[in-house]
């Protein structure tokens, strides 16, 4: 793509902000390249794609590392094997045509500012190299990769504990798990877990697993339910520190009521092939450990030049500018931002990657038609929640809304946590596609296993 300083304007009657450097080729509409299809990217870039690739008024890029959209929330569940992850696969490159933007695989690897080119990393599939590492230019960037947990440096965590931050180390944990209990029916033997973290991912997978054995009873091994030792060991006080008092207590008792052992103000300080060491010299004995603590920006930033938080997040304006930056956005878990007046950042949590998506959805066209500064991002709090799997559920549900503020359980805690997802699939496919796809579902279980075992 060639560029003229002089010029301003963008192809098709867009205009780039004139208090910006002039980027554009006459003919061409700008180019936004959003980068991470997850919870935020992904609704984003459908979105844009209607309002303006569809018109060719900016050309809309979408990269992601990964083939195929799961909505994150929901890996847990994957890892667990209670829910048939095939089913809740969204193709990037099937949505990309559908909705009027393209999609290219690839890896982030490094942001030149100043040419406004990103560097993509070589890739590979099933060990095989199929891209060299390429180049793309941008007129506006907008980063949404997304977080992982932060091992801290811990020795051991890294060789031999599992993540469960994306698809492919979901699907990991889930074969070793399977084996796991395989051997037990075959075998005897108890399967031991542990696993470090009592935020929600941490709390949502002990009491998936707990289904996913209290299923697997069902297919002829009657004692193995009582052959799980699942740990859930947690630094802090309480679980679910994020969280009020009423929903951890009510989560903490709970998870013991389905034999998992939580507990509380205890330090992990090394992993090893057979156990977490705690400080003080004791030994958790785990085969599968999983590492659910802690959050970290997905990628590095680190050469970029841009000004990142402690836990390598890119710190952006109220406008979702990166600071000091006029074409780089960042939003969701791989972005920090301090409210007015709010001494910590944002949580990262799905409902503000979305609301963040969401405001660049309605402000990002003015912007690039007429320079309108992108107004001031707020946060509106509706609430959190915490499934243990189809147990139980508990939460708050925010300032906004119609019963502000209040604790849930039961019953309707699970429908508002279900209808999360349902909601996500709403955004990205439209009532009729949605409605399709839940029907699907419903057909599907009606007709396969209800866990993953083999
Ligand atoms: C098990 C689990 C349960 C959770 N439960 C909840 C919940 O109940 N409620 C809630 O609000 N939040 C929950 N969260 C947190 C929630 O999933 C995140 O806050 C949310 O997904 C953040 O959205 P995002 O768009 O910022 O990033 P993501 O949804 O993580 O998307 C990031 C995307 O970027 C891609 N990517 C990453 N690095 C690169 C790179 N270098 N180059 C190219 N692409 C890249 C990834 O493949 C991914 O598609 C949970 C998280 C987990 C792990």
């Amino acid at each position: 793509m060639a560029y003229h300083r002089e010029s301003i304007k963008a192809g098709h009657g867009m205009q780039l902000p004139a208090t910006r450097p002039p980027v554009m080729n006459e003919q061409m509409a700008p180019r936004i390249v959003v980068v991470g299809g997850g919870v935020g990217g992904l609704i984003l870039a459908s979105r844009l794609g209607h309002s303006l690739g569809r018109r060719r008024l900016a050309r809309i890029s979408l990269i992601d590392r990964s083939w195929i959209h799961v909505w994150k929330p929901m890996l847990h569940t994957f890892a667990a094997g209670t829910w048939n992850i095939y089913e809740q696969q969204v193709q990037y490159a099937a949505h990309a045509h559908k909705h009027h933007f393209e999609y290219m695989p690839g890896q982030l690897d490094a942001i030149d500012r100043t040419t406004r080119r990103i560097r993509l990393a070589p890739m590979q599939v099933a060990g095989e190299l199929v891209a060299n590492a390429r180049e793309l230019e941008y007129d506006v960037l907008i980063l949404a990769i997304g977080s992982r947990a932060n091992d801290f440096g811990i020795p051991g965590v890294v060789e031999h504990c599992h993540f469960i931050d994306s698809q492919d180390q979901a699907d990991a944990f889930n074969a070793r798990l399977r084996a796991h209990v395989v051997r037990s029916f075959a075998q005897g033997g108890n399967v031991e877990i542990a696993i470090v973290g009592g935020g929600a991912t941490g709390v949502e997978l002990a009491a998936e697993l707990s289904r996913m054995v209290e299923l697997a009873e069902g297919y002829g091994e009657a004692d193995i339910r009582r052959r799980l030792r699942l740990t859930l060991l947690e630094t802090a006080p309480r679980i679910l520190g994020a969280f009020p008092e009423a929903v951890s207590a009510g989560a903490t008792s709970g998870l013991r009521a389905l034999g998992v052992d939580v507990r509380t103000g205890v330090k992990v300080v090394a992993a090893d092939a057979q156990s977490f060491l705690l400080d003080g010299g004791e030994r958790v004995p785990a085969a599968l450990k999983v590492w659910a603590a802690g959050i970290r920006a997905s990628g590095s930033f680190d050469e970029s030049g841009l000004e990142l938080s402690r836990a390598g997040q890119i710190v952006v304006g109220p406008n979702l500018l990166a600071k000091g930056e006029q074409r780089i956005f960042a939003l969701g878990d791989c972005a920090s931002l301090v409210p007015k007046g709010v001494e910590r950042p944002l949580p990262s949590t799905a409902q503000v990657a979305n609301q963040q998506a969401l405001h660049l959805v309605r402000h990002l066209p003015a912007w690039l038609r007429s320079g309108k500064p992108v107004p001031p991002f707020r946060f509106r709090d509706f609430g959190a929640l915490v499934a243990l799997s189809e147990y139980n559920a508990f939460g708050t549900l925010g300032r906004f809304g119609f019963f502000k503020g209040g604790f849930i359980k039961g019953r309707f805690a699970q429908l508002s946590h279900a209808v999360l997802y349902r909601q996500h699939q709403l955004s990205l496919h439209g009532p009729f596609r949605a409605a399709l796809l839940w029907l699907a579902e419903r057909i599907n279980a009606l007709v396969q296993p209800r866990i993953r075992i083999s």
